[in-house]
């Protein structure tokens, strides 16, 4: 979806991108990977407005620091 801008559940090509981020009070879209919102990683999101899908993405740079953190678990 990310790549294909494609949705894979109805093929539709309406997509948008609705970015993530680090709000006060730990709002918005992200997971925190240290002790404060200045280590939270965004999670972006990826949605079909032909049938509401979503999917959501972090991006490359910051694949480690959320596996660095305590918060991963495998
Ligand atoms: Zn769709």
């Amino acid at each position: 979806m990310k790549h294909t801008k494609l949705c894979p559940k109805c093929g539709s090509n309406d997509i948008i991108r609705v970015d993530g981020y680090a709000g006060p009070y730990g709002s918005g879209n992200n997971i925190i990977v240290g002790k404060t919102i200045f280590a939270a990683v965004n999670v972006n999101r990826y949605i079909c407005c032909s049938c509401g899908f979503t999917e959501e993405w972090i991006d490359k740079e910051d694949i480690e620091k959320v596996k660095n953190s305590k918060k991963a678990k495998r």
